[in-house]
C-alpha cells in the first residue's frame, strides 16, 4: 500500500469539514488533505434547497448549496488537497488513515486528524414500528435527496412521524410539490423542531401536528396502504381507545439523527452516551491526542453556522497540534446539572474564552442558564424560552474560570 504524509487530514467535505480544512490551512498547516466519500463537497447541504443557512455567521439566509459554495469558493486556490469519491475506511490512534479511492488503498500518516463525518438518520428498525414491510416507508433525508436532487416523487398521501426540523421542512416541500401531507405525529408532548419551522412549514400550510402521538402499526403488502396512530400517555404507553387508522401511501420518518462515529470508535475515542459523539475539550480535541472532531459528528446541530464555527476552531487546533505536537491539557470538567441534557466541550483548560453549546431536557420559560464553580456563579444568562430543539450557545470569558477548581456545572435555575 502506498503511504502519504500530511500535516492535517480532514474527514468529510460537508460544511464542518470545509471550515476545518480552511482554518487548518489559514493557521499555517502546509499539507492539508480533505477527504470526501461523495462526488462533490457540501455534504447534506447539497440536498437542502430551502433557505435559512448562514443567518448567524453571515447575517443572511442562504440555501444549503449557496452556503456550501461560499466555503468551496474560499477553499479554491488555497492549496488544500481535496480527494472526492474517496472513503476513509480506517483510522488508528497514532493518526494513520486508510483511504480508498479509484487509485486503490492509500495509507495516510497525519500530524493531526479532524473528524467531520456528519450524522445518519434513525430508521424504522431503530424505533421498531410493528406491522408489515411494504414499500413506501422512507427516512426524511432519503425523500429529500429523491425530490431535490433526483427529481423523483415518493408518493401522493404522506404521514410524517417526528416533528424534528427535517420532517417539518419535508412537510412543506412535499406540499409545494403537490403531495398531500395528512399530518405530522410527534411522540413527545412538545415539538422537536425549531419554532420558526413549526410556523413556516406546518401552520402556514394548515398541516396538523399531533403531539403525544405515534405510529403503532403499518399496513399494506406491496405498498403502504395506511398506518395506525395512537396517543401516548405520560409513562410512554398507548392510551387505550385512541388507536385510529389513517389512509396514506407513504410514511416518512424523521425520528432523529445519530453522529457517524464508526471511525471514532475504531480509533478508540471515548464517546458520550448522551450525544453519541466524541468527548472533547475546548480545542475540540477528543480523548486521543491529535484527533479532533466538529459538526454533526460531534453533536447534531440545528444551525449550520455553529457547525462551521466549532469546526473552524477544530481545524485551527489541529494545525497547532500538527506543528507543536501538543495542546494545553484541560483541567476543568464540565458537568450538566439540573435541566441540562448535555454541554460541549466536556472539559476546558480555563486559559481561553470558551463558547459552550448545550441543550435543555424539557421546554421551560423565563429561566436562567447558570455556570457555577463550587458555590460561585461565574456566568448567568436569562432565557425567555428554552426548548430541547434549540441549541443554546454561551461564551464564558477566560478571566471567569476558577482554575484552582476541577469542575464546573451548568444548570437551569431561577
Ligand atoms: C434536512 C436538513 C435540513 C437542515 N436545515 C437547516 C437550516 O435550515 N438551517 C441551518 O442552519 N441548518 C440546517 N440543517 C443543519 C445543517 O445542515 C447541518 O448542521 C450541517 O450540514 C452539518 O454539517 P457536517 O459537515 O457536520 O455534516 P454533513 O453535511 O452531513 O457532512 C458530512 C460529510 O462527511 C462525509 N463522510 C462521512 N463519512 C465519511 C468517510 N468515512 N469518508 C469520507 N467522507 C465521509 C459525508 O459524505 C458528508 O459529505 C439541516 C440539516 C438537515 C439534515
Amino acid at each position: 500500500m502506498r503511504t502519504e504524509q500530511v500535516d492535517v487530514a480532514v474527514v468529510g467535505g460537508g460544511p464542518a469539514g470545509l471550515a476545518a480544512a480552511l482554518s487548518a490551512k489559514e493557521s499555517g498547516a502546509e499539507h492539508v488533505l480533505l477527504i470526501e466519500r461523495g462526488e462533490r463537497m457540501g455534504g447534506i447541504l447539497n440536498q437542502c434547497i430551502h433557505d435559512g443557512f448562514g443567518t448567524k455567521l453571515m447575517g443572511e439566509a442562504f440555501t444549503g448549496p449557496e452556503y456550501a459554495q461560499i466555503f468551496i469558493n474560499r477553499l479554491t486556490n488555497t492549496g488544500v488537497n481535496v480527494k472526492l469519491d474517496t472513503m476513509v475506511m480506517d483510522i488508528s490512534s497514532d493518526r494513520e488513515l486508510v483511504i480508498c479511492s479509484s487509485d486503490g488503498l492509500i495509507r495516510v500518516k497525519a500530524g493531526a486528524i479532524v473528524l467531520c463525518t456528519g450524522c445518519r438518520e434513525r430508521t424504522r428498525g431503530a424505533i421498531r414500528i410493528p406491522g408489515t414491510r411494504p414499500a413506501g416507508v422512507f427516512t426524511a433525508g432519503v425523500v429529500q435527496e429523491y425530490m431535490n436532487i433526483r427529481n423523483l416523487s415518493v408518493g401522493r398521501k404522506v404521514v410524517i412521524l417526528g416533528s424534528g426540523d427535517i420532517g417539518l421542512i419535508m412537510a412543506r416541500r412535499l406540499t409545494l410539490e403537490g403531495v398531500e401531507v395528512e399530518c405530522v405525529a410527534e411522540i413527545l408532548p412538545y415539538p422537536s423542531g425549531l419554532a420558526r419551522n413549526i410556523v413556516q412549514c406546518l401552520e402556514d400550510f394548515e398541516i396538523p401536528l399531533y403531539l403525544s402521538t405515534t405510529v403503532v402499526d403499518i399496513h399494506g403488502i406491496d405498498r403502504v396502504e395506511g398506518i395506525t396512530l395512537a396517543k401516548i400517555g405520560p409513562r410512554g404507553g398507548i392510551v387505550r381507545g385512541t388507536k385510529r387508522f389513517v389512509k396514506c401511501d407513504t410514511l416518512l420518518l424523521s425520528v432523529g439523527l445519530i453522529p457517524e462515529n464508526e471511525l471514532a470508535k475504531k480509533a478508540g475515542i471515548k464517546l458520550s452516551p448522551v450525544t453519541a459523539g466524541p468527548i472533547v475539550d475546548d480545542h475540540f480535541q477528543t480523548s486521543i491526542p491529535g484527533i479532533f472532531c466538529g459538526g454533526n459528528a460531534l453533536q447534531v446541530h440545528d444551525l449550520v453556522d455553529y457547525a462551521s464555527m466549532e469546526s473552524e476552531k477544530a481545524g485551527r487546533s489541529a494545525a497547532f497540534f500538527a506543528g507543536a505536537g501538543k495542546l494545553p491539557s484541560p483541567s476543568i470538567k464540565v458537568l450538566p446539572g439540573q435541566g441540562i441534557r448535555y454541554v460541549i466541550p466536556h472539559e476546558v483548560s480555563g486559559n481561553e474564552p470558551v463558547d459552550f453549546s448545550m441543550r435543555v431536557k424539557s421546554p421551560e420559560a423565563d429561566r436562567y442558564i447558570v455556570f457555577k464553580q463550587g458555590e460561585k456563579v461565574i456566568r448567568r444568562m436569562r432565557q425567555i424560552e428554552l426548548a430541547p430543539a434549540a441549541m443554546i450557545r454561551m461564551r464564558v470569558r477566560s478571566d471567569r474560570f476558577q482554575r484552582s477548581l476541577d469542575s464546573l456545572t451548568v444548570e437551569v435555575a431561577d
